[in-house]
């Protein structure tokens, strides 16, 4: 195992607070555990072809460092405007305070393998009947096999009287974003102090970590339990959806702890604006009344407001034609890709993954580490003129923090069945566990950096 991974740990063991030798052991456990678990070695293959990766984030840099090893004369071009490779799940622990800004990223150039062509540009169109990307700087750049790895956009527009610049005002937050994330600490720590109506909110859309807009509520009022002003606080939690959770086997726990913590849920209420000046969240209950669709709007006022926007792909995406076309995952343009080889319907050289694929499963770096292999095999056997054999089960898993010191494991699959990963099969995984939230704190970043990113886990 890679050193980085105990120096980083070493590094937030001493920052976040000192571990007992019980818990410690407990922790070298789930760590050892989950890369050992990880390993495989295979046959280096001697298919021939120019790769293009657009994107470099979770998925494409571990589809590009794990395509180099696997291929005796990798051609692989990397596309990616960004200077910086985030850790996004940590977004959630910056914005509760556990985690400092600086912790969650790393300079992109020293994320990117060596050996992969880098070019710091974005891709504006795809025309994937002449296998060629247009750059914004560098013109069209050709390939043979593609790996459409883009991530998903957030559309701030998309909520009335919102955009980007706005993040922030009108005390409005977001944890989806960076800075977003570090204006909730300060705003969520203050709203702890000065208490009032807190409104929390999903989307209407897929999005990126389903879990993130009920972790960061449910830290918000343990941390007004820990200031011990907790009775200042109204919480209430609006939902798009006709449920808080869709996998049954954590359900239950996950309503019974909304009950405990006195926080309402409401369904089937979607955002729609937010008046930032009167600090009024907009929202619509949608219900269906027999054939008849009742649409009933709902005005908030609010002192601390977490919201989610819309999500989509790319525009270049649907574009390119490379979307759904029918069906729940057409209208915000996801990639249509078998949900099991993860090849493109359409256009058999392409493979997509990550938050961009339009498969009915999570959006979460947890699902990008076990699509990834799954990817490079079958995308290494199109290349050998081969069927793609390997088959994604739709697994994703989604750490929902319930407060400072669990959380609820959520781990599953297209059935929305449990599947626990060792050693957590040995724990009852239908309710918060502190080893969970020692690997979500601990475990998880330098799993990210040192071994999903060199194709180590
Ligand atoms: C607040 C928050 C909490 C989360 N919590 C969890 C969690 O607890 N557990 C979990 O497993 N996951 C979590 N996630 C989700 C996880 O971060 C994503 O699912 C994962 O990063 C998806 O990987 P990706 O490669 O598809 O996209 P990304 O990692 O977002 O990478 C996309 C890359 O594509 C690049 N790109 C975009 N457009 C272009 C273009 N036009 N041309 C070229 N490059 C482009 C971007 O610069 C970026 O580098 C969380 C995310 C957030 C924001």
């Amino acid at each position: 195992m890679n050193k980085h991974v105990f120096t980083d740990l070493e590094k937030e063991i001493n920052r976040i607070g000192h571990l007992n030798r019980r818990d410690f052991m407990k922790l070298a456990a789930i760590v050892g555990l989950t890369f050992s678990s990880a390993q495989e070695s295979k046959a280096a293959s001697n298919a021939r072809g120019k790769i293009v990766i657009i994107g470099g984030g979770a998925a494409g840099l571990s589809m590009a460092v794990r395509l180099k090893k696997r291929l005796k004369n990798p051609d692989i071009t990397l596309i990616d405007p960004s200077d910086r490779q985030f850790y996004q799940p940590g977004f959630t622990l910056i914005a509760s305070g556990v985690y400092e800004p600086n912790d969650v990223w790393k300079k992109q150039e020293d994320c990117v393998p060596s050996g992969i062509k880098w070019l710091k540009d974005s891709v504006a169109a795809v025309d994937p009947v002449w296998n060629q990307v247009s750059t914004v700087n560098n013109g069209k750049i050709p390939y043979d096999f593609l790996v459409l790895t883009p991530g998903l956009v957030l559309n701030w527009d998309k909520v009335e009287g919102f955009s980007y610049d706005r993040l922030g005002q009108g005390n409005a937050h977001c944890i989806y974003d960076f800075e977003g994330a570090q204006k909730t600490w300060k705003a969520l720590q203050e709203f702890a102090k000065t208490g009032g109506h807190g409104v929390y909110t999903d989307t209407y859309t897929k999005h990126k970590c389903g879990g993130a807009p009920k972790k960061i509520c449910l830290l918000t009022e343990h941390y007004a339990r820990k200031q011990g002003t907790r009775d200042r606080l109204d919480l209430d939690y609006f939902t798009a959806e006709k449920a808080l959770y869709d996998v049954p086997y954590y359900t239950p726990r996950l309503l019974e702890i909304y009950n405990e913590r006195n926080v309402p849920i409401h369904l089937n209420t979607r955002l729609k604006g937010i008046d930032l000046e009167r600090k009024q969240a907009h929202f619509e209950q949608i219900e269906t009344r027999g054939d008849e669709k009742v649409v009933t709007p709902i005005v908030e006022d609010y002192d601390f407001l977490h919201f989610t926007p819309p999500m989509s792909a790319p525009r270049f995406v649907s574009e390119a034609g490379l979307s759904w076309t029918e069906g729940k995952l057409a209208a915000d343009g996801w990639v249509m890709v078998d949900q099991e080889t993860l090849i493109h319907k359409k256009y058999p050289n392409i493979v997509s993954l990550g938050d961009v694929a339009g498969i009915p499963t999570s959006k979460t770096s947890a699902a990008v580490r076990k699509q990834v292999p799954i990817a490079v095999d079958n995308l290494i056997s199109i290349m050998e003129g081969k069927e793609p054999t390997k088959r994604y089960d739709g697994y994703a898993a989604c750490p929902i923090v319930t407060d400072y010191g669990h959380v609820l494991l959520c781990e599953f699959n297209y059935a929305k069945e449990p599947e626990t990963s060792f050693p957590f099969t040995l724990l009852d995984t239908s309710r918060e566990l502190w080893p969970a939230w020692l690997l979500k704190v601990y475990v998880l970043k330098p799993l990210y950096f040192y071994g999903m990113l060199k194709g180590l886990a």
